[in-house]
């Protein structure tokens, strides 16, 4: 539930995919070259507002679809207008075992008219865990985690 430090564009987000686990979700996404938003200090930022919680059985069967939502400001709303809303949510998942994060889900939001929310089916062989990334605008790249075992 750490914010990363990550510095991110769009430009550079298909990549993320390809990236090992180790580059992509351990401390060394803080050193990763994904362009340049900078983020501001957590302390000044609000973590309720801005982690993309997770919502996700923790067993699941193998292969068979289960249904995940991430959404942003599920305890205290974040605001949603031109000036200051999110841009993004992104789901991957990383098996266990494997070196690979996979982009499971990107979905990209227009202020005022989407909401930070978004429920889709996903299907895992392994044990695996969950991350989400958000942008906020003015406030950086957040992420959340969870682990999902496979029956
Ligand atoms: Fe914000």
């Amino acid at each position: 539930m750490k914010r990363r430090k990550a510095l991110i564009n769009t430009a550079g987000l298909a990549g993320i995919s390809a990236l090992t686990a180790k580059n992509a979700f351990t401390a060394d996404i803080e050193t990763a070259r994904f362009g340049n938003v900078i983020i501001p200090h957590e302390k000044e930022m609000g973590k309720e507002k801005h982690v993309p919680i997770i919502d996700a059985p923790s067993r699941v069967k193998a292969g068979e679809p289960f249904m995940v939502t991430v959404e942003v400001g599920k305890t205290v709303p974040h605001p949603n207008t031109v000036e200051h809303h999110i841009k993004w949510i992104q789901l991957y998942a990383l098996e266990e075992g494997s070196q690979y994060v996979v982009n499971v889900g990107t979905f990209e939001f227009f202020p005022t008219f989407s909401a930070p929310k978004v429920t889709l089916p996903v299907m895992i062989q392994k044990n695996s865990t969950l991350y989400a990334l958000e942008h906020c605008n003015l406030h950086g790249v957040w992420d959340y985690s969870v682990k999902v075992e496979v029956e």
